[in-house]
């Protein structure tokens, strides 16, 4: 036996194994792809029982062969028609072309003129190209598995292609006549094999194609639920299914209770599908089993022009369960049937038994996210309680024992002159009692935003100036160093209050005395203030937390240092409203200096200044 015959016999082989394979699929499930596909594949087997019949020329049996030689193109027309659609003018034109050549062929009887015969070939070289191109396009346009089909399929069609361009060879160049013979006939057994991976791929192949995408999405899918928000999660879920499956598109349809349906985010829509046994999705999500429906819009016709409008017309569908909970279903879709099988119903349900875990993971997140955010609420009114209750009590203590002590005094003694010390007393508790009042106020309006009003002129120099007079003592003198006048456009009221705040604290927080520095200056884009004590300072970890609300240092106590911890979160929230910033420096034990940056213009600074 010759290389050429080998070839010849493994093509053959080949041709028939694949025909018995395909047509078993096709009885099992008579689908319309399974059936064009069986149909396909009886052709070249048909040629080849016929063949090794050895039919003599001029038989009805040789025409047989020629006639199955020339259908071959269009019944890959059809199938290129499952798998993509196929204008309707050249589906009609290959057939009336088809029934031409086999009458001429016919007619002319055994002995065809040349012209005849190039007509034929390029008959079938045309329209196997055809095919060429469609499939080519479709794997362009697919991904993932259904890309790698396509491309199976066009390199059939190229095989296929190349057999008659060698017959063609073969009669242009007779001499070469065994080498045109064993080309064809090893173009012959690659487009066989070629198309049966591309149609029909073994399962164990097509886990094999759909291996790299599915191990994408799953490495992706651990850090899912920690994306921003449900809808991005369920985008990754989405592109990622539907890559794994080589499929067009991907949907999650979650399950609203108020509303009874399965909501689905196709595009910018939001599309309910109330689940009933009539469609792929109700079935699945009902009996909480995989389906795949061929053909969705003839299943479930009342909604078949919703369906066709997003490209569903094959479906698989899988529910999303996590534990008894239904959860809702993914669907994966596209417009032809042939991009599925059956056995992809296993690897849609694997997904969506991730898509279970990633949602699942997600709500445990916004659960503990909300539970914290619980707490936090808790644990500041709990904050603001003690702290409001502890120091309105001290001197709410004192003016309530200094009254009663007037009252006493004046019924014991009503002719004697007014305790004026003691009433100046209650006059300042009473006042610190305003402060606090006050103060808790500005807090509340600081959280509003809404701390900063009318703007005017003010010169920080001369407000630095007027808060040293007013706060500075032989044990704490008061300086300010400034060039002139430092003028910006801010509420004056609340810039007097931030500068008094931060001279009031360096005074407090240096109980062994100690001087206290404001500078004002101006630099390029800013107003520039600083107060700086040489007191106890701050201790390194409650740096970041200072401006907090309610937060004092570690190195304060409430008997010795009175104070709610409001002061620098109001000082803060008075520069961030006037577009600026304000921080610290400080060392435990030596003293703090404090920086506030204004905007010379109203806007905001550059945060590098420093
Ligand atoms: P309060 O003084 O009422 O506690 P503040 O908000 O004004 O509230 O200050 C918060 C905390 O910052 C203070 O409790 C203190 O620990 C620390 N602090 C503020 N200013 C100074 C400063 N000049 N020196 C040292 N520590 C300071």
């Amino acid at each position: 036996m010759t290389a050429a015959q080998l070839v010849q016999y493994l093509s053959w082989a080949t041709y028939v194994t694949i025909f018995v394979i395909v047509a078993a699929k096709a009885m099992r499930s008579p689908r319309r792809v399974n059936i064009d596909i069986a149909l396909f594949f009886s052709l070249p087997m048909l040629i080849v029982v016929f063949t090794l019949l050895a039919p003599p020329a001029g038989s009805l049996l040789s025409y047989l062969v020629v006639i199955l030689l020339l259908a071959l193109p269009y019944m890959l027309i059809k199938l290129v028609d499952d798998f993509a659609d196929v204008p309707k003018w050249l589906l009609y034109t290959s057939e009336v072309l088809l029934a031409l050549i086999v009458v001429g062929t016919i007619a002319l009887g055994s002995k065809q003129p040349d012209w005849f015969v190039t007509i034929e070939l390029f008959y079938l070289i045309v329209f196997l190209a055809y095919g060429v191109v469609a499939f080519a396009r479709q794997s362009q346009r697919a991904s993932g598995i259904t890309r790698r089909r396509m491309r199976s399929a066009a390199a059939g069609s190229i095989a296929l292609c190349l057999v008659f361009v060698f017959s063609g060879l073969a009669r242009a160049a007779p001499q070469f006549a065994g080498l045109w013979s064993t080309l064809s006939q090893l173009s012959s057994l690659a487009s066989g094999v070629s198309y049966f991976l591309g149609f029909t791929p073994p399962e164990i192949l097509r886990r094999a194609w759909q291996e790299p995408e599915l191990r994408a999405f799953l490495g992706r899918a651990a850090r899912l639920p920690r994306l921003p928000d449900t809808q991005a999660i369920l985008a990754e879920m989405e592109s990622g299914a539907a890559a794994s499956l080589g499929a067009p598109h991907a949907s999650v349809g979650l399950w609203s209770e108020a509303r009874q349906a399965l909501s689905f985010g196709v595009g910018d829509e939001q599309v309910d599908v109330t689940p009933t046994p009539l469609s792929a999705v109700g079935r699945a999500f009902l009996n909480q089993k995989p389906v795949f429906s061929p053909n969705a819009p003839r299943d479930n016709p009342a909604v078949a022009d919703a369906l066709r409008k997003y490209g569903a017309t094959a479906l698989l569908v899988a529910p999303i369960t996590a534990g008894k909970r239904k959860l809702g279903v993914l669907t994966v879709y596209a417009p032809q049937a042939p991009i599925f099988a059956e056995d992809d119903l296993a690897l849609v349900q694997l997904l969506a038994d991730q898509a279970a875990v990633v949602l699942e993971s997600r709500a445990l997140i916004d659960e503990a996210t909300h539970v914290r955010a619980q707490e936090e609420v808790t644990r500041l009114k709990e904050d603001f309680l003690s702290a409001a209750a502890h120091d309105l009590r001290t001197p709410l203590t004192t003016l309530v024992a200094q009254a009663q002590l007037l009252e006493r005094r004046a019924v014991r003694s009503p002719e004697a002159p007014a305790d004026l010390a003691g009433i100046q007393k209650v006059e300042k508790e009473a006042q610190r009692l305003k402060t606090l009042v006050l103060e808790l106020l500005d807090a509340t309006r600081t959280e509003q935003g809404r701390l900063v009003g009318t703007r005017e002129e003010v010169d920080l120099t001369e407000v630095a100036e007027e808060t040293c007079a007013r706060n500075g003592t032989e044990l704490h003198p008061c300086e300010v160093e400034a060039e002139g006048p430092v003028l910006g456009c801010y509420d004056s009221v609340r810039i007097r209050q931030l500068v008094e705040n931060l001279v009031e604290n360096a005074v407090k927080y240096s109980p062994e005395a100690g001087a206290v520095r404001v500078k004002v200056w101006r630099e390029k884009e800013c107003n520039c203030l600083s107060v700086a004590d040489s007191g106890i300072g701050i201790p390194a970890e409650d740096l970041s937390h200072i401006f907090d609300r309610f937060h004092r240092g570690t190195n304060v106590d409430d008997k010795r240092f009175m104070g709610m911890g409001l002061g620098l979160f109001i000082c803060k929230g008075i520069v961030e409203q006037h577009g600026g910033r304000i921080w610290v420096d400080s060392v435990h034990g030596r003293g703090s200096t404090f920086y506030v940056a204004l905007p010379v213009e109203v806007g905001k600074i550059d945060a590098d200044v420093t």
